[in-house]
């Protein structure tokens, strides 16, 4: 059946939980600890202890890695709002709990804009959002989290401003965006976008 899994933190972690749950076999647990989660908790004719904790900070470290893996994306903030809000929306990348990995600010060429924006190239807008997306020196990031390409679009927010307000008050677009083209921010939105963006501003990269 499922387990339930846990990245748990504080000082002296490993040994901490290790504590709490007592030792190996419900039948040690129950003779030498029994207030030892493993005693507690036992199951009825289960021997084995219902509970694990890694059993030194290296072992911590590759299952944490294993369950919670880590995730890059391509965030970008567009000309208009970096100018204006760089450093609060990079306070709200930090909040978020992203890691910024790399980090350049520079003004995007059209072929750069165009590679990003492939999709929509030939729609009624593809030409003012590569001018909009060229106009200034934009802000051009990998980030780094759990699940990095999705929880990045969720901060960012609905692409129109105006929905965004709506349905994402606290989200990156509702607050910075001056109208659906200037909307302060792009991200990949999937991790092969993702790493294909990364490698044309950034070249290969070692990031794990
Ligand atoms: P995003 O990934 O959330 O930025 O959204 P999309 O990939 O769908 O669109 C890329 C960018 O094109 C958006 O950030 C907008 O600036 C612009 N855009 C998308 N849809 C429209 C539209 O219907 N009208 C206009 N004027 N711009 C749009």
């Amino acid at each position: 059946g499922p387990t339930l899994i846990l990245a748990l933190t504080r000082e002296n972690a490993v040994a901490h939980w290790r504590d709490l749950l007592g030792p190996k076999t419900v039948e040690e647990a129950m003779k030498e600890n029994p207030n030892s989660l493993r005693a507690q908790y036992a199951v009825s004719n289960v021997p084995i202890g219902q509970l694990h904790g890694s059993s030194t900070p290296d072992d911590a470290q590759k299952e944490l890695e294993f369950f919670f893996p880590e995730e890059h994306t391509f965030a970008l903030i567009k000309p208009a709002a970096a100018a204006k809000y760089k450093d609060v929306i990079l306070q709200k990348v930090k909040d978020a709990g992203f890691t910024i990995s790399k980090f350049k600010e520079e003004s995007l060429t059209r072929e750069m804009a165009a590679q990003f924006y492939h999709d929509h190239e030939g729609k009624p807008f593809f030409e003012d959002l590569l001018s909009c997306m060229t106009e200034g020196p934009s802000v051009i990031m990998v980030l780094t989290k759990e699940n990095a390409v999705e929880e990045w679009r969720n901060l960012m927010g609905p692409v129109d401003p105006e929905v965004a307000k709506e349905t994402s008050p606290e989200s990156i677009r509702a607050h910075f965006a001056e109208d659906i083209l200037s909307n302060a921010v792009h991200g990949s939105s999937t991790k092969e976008h993702a790493q294909k963006s990364i490698e044309c501003v950034f070249g290969e990269l070692d990031l794990d």
